[in-house]
């Protein structure tokens, strides 16, 4: 990959990185403020509901997060852009529409199908 390649895939993670830091720390004090419990048993229940969402959303937004800061440590060490799988470099497009990828389309496409066999 080139030098200016890797700098757009970098100042794309970076404020993306951004975006999610702020929008989870804005989550969490939601959930750290939302202790307050009604009296209503109904109203308790979509309160519990809203609070397991925004539960689950934090846990992917982080796991986001882990992923980028992980694309971004590789595009300091060069090895940005190369799949895991088998070494050869990641289509550039594929990069573009999900910059946090660890795989070239044929390598997940593979790990897919071997999911659904596990899975099944
Ligand atoms: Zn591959």
């Amino acid at each position: 990959m080139k030098k200016k390649e890797r700098e757009f895939f970098r100042k794309m993670l970076k404020r993306q990185l951004e975006e999610l830091t702020r929008k989870s720390d804005l989550a969490l004090a939601g959930l750290l403020d939302s202790t307050v419990h009604s009296a209503d048993p109904l109203d308790r229940a979509s309160e519990q509901f809203e609070r397991d969402l925004a539960l689950r959303m934090l846990d992917r937004d982080n796991k986001l997060i882990m992923k980028i800061k992980k694309a971004l440590k590789k595009i300091d060490d060069e090895s940005f852009g190369i799949c895991e799988g088998c070494g050869e470099e990641i289509d550039l497009e594929r990069l573009k529409l999900r910059p946090v990828t660890e795989l070239c389309i044929g390598c997940k496409t593979h790990q897919e199908k071997l999911e659904k066999l596990t899975c099944a």
